[in-house]
């Protein structure tokens, strides 16, 4: 018998134990850790709350965790409740799932200021995670910043756009609802330091900004380069800039018709941001030209007003004790998901934070063939019969599969018309939800 554990339940938390599974069968035992009393990370509280089709993937999850050899072990803290060294004491391989968490910070002057937040934090509000619940951004100013060119950017541009009706089917929490609906917002800039080939934006949702009730994309022609020039571009991109060109070319009076507009600043690089009362009030910005696909700084600067900033820059992992960490990538030191024989990374953990839901899926498969190559013929620990005396021991809470359900189904039975849940916004809640134990 396989002992293995892996720490988070989000997308390569569970491809990685569906590969497992698939691989060894009724031969390994899979725990799959999770730090909130609820499982699927990135599915729940990063994926945007209106892209339910992308949501669904946890219906595959679910099959995983509900399969006999493979458990879901909630509300337990690597790291504090259990230390790494002691999972490695109990488990065959321990592969750490744990995604990239954090913002990468944008360490500007008045960074600190009131309304300035990273899109873990802004995301992780509308999305009700318990750790950003009451992040309580204020919207009832005008302008909006949204800094980088990401689907993240796209993802805030568009719940900061959208209209009640428009959230109707979504799984947005009420506290975000009540904000937005609320919101005054007439300006969302999405501001990028290159060019329009320089995007990381995806024609999908690029194009939904075409279809917003409310809200009408701006792109200025004169930021385009010549139209011949976007043959070079690998098909996906080249997509991508035809949907900006076709921005560009939407009429004085279309844009009229709706009271939002989506700018698009490009070659503009944040230097600072400026504030009054300890609250932003405009992001100084310097114009760039882009060489060899590099923003090179010119010299110039110009202002752009914003009563609340998000900027979407990217993410970085939370490092673990006793894991060696690589701080420039932000991400655990690993060589292809090995970091050490019986310790892995999988995921954004891994590679950091690209590419789609999907591609967790060939990672999972990949470092379960890794673990196969280190521990085929070693000698087997105790595994989930070792940490539930370590449970017993230190008095863990542990919120099992089972209990999730109960939890879901309390989600399900509070949810606004339409909508497919209201979610748990904090901890407590989540753990008085599971019922009787
Ligand atoms: P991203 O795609 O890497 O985009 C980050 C953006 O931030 C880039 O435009 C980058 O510009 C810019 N940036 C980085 N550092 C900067 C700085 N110091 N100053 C100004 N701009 C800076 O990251 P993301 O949007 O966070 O997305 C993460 C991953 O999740 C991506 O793979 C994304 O496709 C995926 N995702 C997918 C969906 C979806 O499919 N619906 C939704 C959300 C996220 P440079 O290129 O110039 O560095």
């Amino acid at each position: 018998m396989r002992h293995i554990a892996i720490v988070g339940s989000g997308p390569a938390g569970y491809y990685t134990a569906e590969a497992a599974a698939k691989k060894w069968g009724e031969e390994v035992r899979v725990d799959v850790f999770d730090q909130l009393p609820v499982p699927y990370g990135l599915i729940r509280t990063g994926v945007a709350p209106d892209h339910q089709s992308i949501k669904l993937v946890s219906r595959r999850y679910e099959k995983t965790a509900l399969s006999d050899n493979v458990r879901f072990v909630g509300n337990v803290s690597v790291g504090s409740d259990v230390s790494i060294a002691e999972l490695q004491s109990l488990y065959d391989a321990v592969i750490l799932a744990t995604g990239a968490p954090n913002d990468r910070q944008l360490n500007l002057d008045g960074h600190d200021l009131a309304n300035v937040f990273g899109s873990a934090a802004f995301v992780g509000w509308y999305n009700g995670h318990p750790q950003f619940a009451d992040l309580a951004p204020d919207l009832s100013g005008r302008h909006a910043v949204v800094i980088g060119m990401g689907n993240v950017a796209l993802d805030v541009a568009r719940m900061l756009s959208k209209s009640e009706q428009e959230f109707a089917g979504s799984d947005i929490v009420a506290h975000a609802l009540d904000a937005l609906a609320a919101s005054n917002m007439e300006t969302i800039t999405i501001v990028g330091r290159r060019g329009p080939h320089q995007i990381m934006m995806t024609p999908k949702e690029l194009g939904e900004l075409m279809h917003l009730e409310r809200a009408s994309p701006q792109v200025d022609k004169s930021d385009l380069p010549p139209v011949d020039d976007d043959s070079i571009l690998e098909p996906g991109l080249r997509k991508s800039v035809t949907l900006l060109r076709d921005f560009a070319a939407i009429p004085q009076n279309i844009h009229g018709e709706k009271p939002i507009a989506i700018e698009f600043d490009f070659f503009a690089s944040p230097t600072a941001f400026h504030g009054e009362y300890g609250r932003v009030t405009s992001v100084e910005v310097e114009r760039t030209r882009v060489e060899a696909g590099r923003a090179v700084a010119t010299g110039e600067t110009y202002s752009i007003p914003a009563d609340l900033v998000v900027t979407c820059i990217g993410y970085r992992s939370s490092p673990i004790e006793g894991v060696p960490f690589d701080e420039r990538a932000g991400r655990f030191a690993n060589d292809d998901g090995r970091i050490l024989p019986g310790l892995y990374c999988v995921g954004w953990a891994r590679r950091g934070p690209s590419g789609t839901i999907g591609t967790n899926r060939p990672d999972g498969y990949a470092v379960i063939e890794l673990v196969e190559a280190d521990i085929g013929a070693g000698e087997r620990k105790k595994g989930r019969e070792g940490f539930d005396e370590l449970v017993e021991k230190r008095g863990l809470d542990v919120v099992t599969f089972r209990d999730w359900q109960n939890i879901e189904q309390a989600e399900e039975a509070a949810a606004r018309e339409g909508a497919p849940r209201e979610k748990f916004v904090d901890v407590a809640s989540m753990i008085a939800a599971r019922g009787p134990l």
